[in-house]
């Protein structure tokens, strides 16, 4: 089937559920104070809902990226806009992009309706974590950078530099950050946003652990939709904000005992 530029009633109707997935969780973000202004961007891998239709006649953006990602289908977020946005005007601020057979260009088959668009700045840590996610994490679909509050503040906390010693302090903080954040967070050093540096931290961050701080900036989770990323990143953010109430209340939490943390693996 040939297929020029798609308006929305003509996506497949799993990529539009896809969609209210994402105005959904874009609503979370903005009412929670992580999305201020033009923060944070999203994308979601929507290739295997292509994968019968062709495109022609589009504009191709010349765009040099990892071979490996050729003909993938992204959804992904603006450069500059809103995340707020997204939850009436999604098909201003975002769009559904096809990189093209040799990963030199892509082309816009979706939405991008805002004077100018642009896809997000970190599209290129967007493409690295789905071509690591088809062979790490093969049901992952979704990729969600936010400015979670308290995440953002316990990284500025000496903690932050002992892995292993921040885990265990969110883990013990309640059950629910041992059961939902299994692998724990990790943190990489500040970075410049949008660098391929950073991408790449992130991407041995997300090898092992379910959530990636960027020291001083923000998170980013993946997940196999955009609600389960954002399941690791609010989880993982409860049990940052309830260790932070405990120092600024001045007392060290008791936490969970070493035995009821592990009384919790059988859930995990
Ligand atoms: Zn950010």
């Amino acid at each position: 089937m040939i297929n020029s530029f798609l308006d929305t009633k003509s996506l497949p109707a799993k990529v539009r559920e896809e969609l209210d997935k994402v105005s959904r969780i874009a609503e979370y973000l903005w009412t929670r104070e992580w999305a201020e202004r033009n923060a944070g961007n999203i994308s979601v891998n929507l290739t295997g809902y292509f994968r019968d239709q062709s495109f022609e006649d589009l504009e191709e953006i010349p765009c040099p990226l990892p071979k490996q990602v050729a003909g993938l289908v992204l959804f992904v977020t603006g450069t500059g806009c809103y995340l707020r946005h997204l939850i009436d005007r999604i098909e201003e601020v975002s769009c559904i992009l096809k990189i093209n057979d040799d990963a030199s260009a892509y082309s816009i088959i979706w939405g991008g309706k805002k004077e100018g668009f642009r896809p997000t700045s970190e599209l290129i840590s967007h493409v690295k974590i789905h071509y690591f996610n088809l062979t790490a994490n093969p049901t992952y679909t979704a990729v969600v950078h936010t400015h979670p509050i308290e995440l953002i503040v316990l990284s500025h906390h000496p903690i932050i530099l002992d892995e292993e010693k921040t885990n265990h302090a969110l883990w013990r903080m309640c059950p629910e950050v041992r059961v939902f954040v299994p692998r724990g967070i990790s943190c990489a050093p500040y970075a410049l946003s949008g660098s391929e540096e950073l991408a790449d931290i992130t991407i041995e961050g997300l090898k092992h652990r379910d959530v990636v701080i960027w020291e001083k900036h923000g998170a980013l989770a993946t997940g196999e939709d955009v609600e389960t990323a954002f399941d690791y990143l609010d989880v993982a953010n409860k049990g940052a904000k309830l260790l932070l109430m405990a120092w600024a209340a001045n007392f060290e939490p008791r936490g969970l005992t070493d035995e009821e943390l592990k009384g919790l693996e059988k859930f995990l």
